[in-house]
């Protein structure tokens, strides 16, 4: 149980770093900035899956996201951001 509480107590803190889940590089977070982009994924299944109620996250970096997104069989969508907040 303290174990279970150190953890959601460590999620709610800002990570002064992300792990990539494809390659294990670490990527720093400086002031609430990571040091390069990172594709963040969090998927909450829902009951028209085998896995209801569980939530799954990962992060990649860019390498490995462009490793896996070149094996899709349909290629991704890419379109140009117009506006830069
Ligand atoms: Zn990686």
């Amino acid at each position: 149980m303290r174990e279970y509480q150190e953890q959601i107590e460590k999620k709610t803190e800002k990570p002064d770093r992300i792990i990539c889940n494809g390659c294990g590089k670490i990527i720093a977070v400086r002031q609430g900035m990571p040091a390069e982009d990172v594709c963040s994924v969090r998927q909450a299944w829902g009951y028209l899956s085998d896995k209801d109620g569980d939530v799954d996250e990962f992060h990649l970096c860019e390498s490995c996201y462009d490793r896996i997104t070149k094996s899709f069989t349909v290629p991704l969508t890419r379109t140009e951001k117009t506006e830069w907040l």
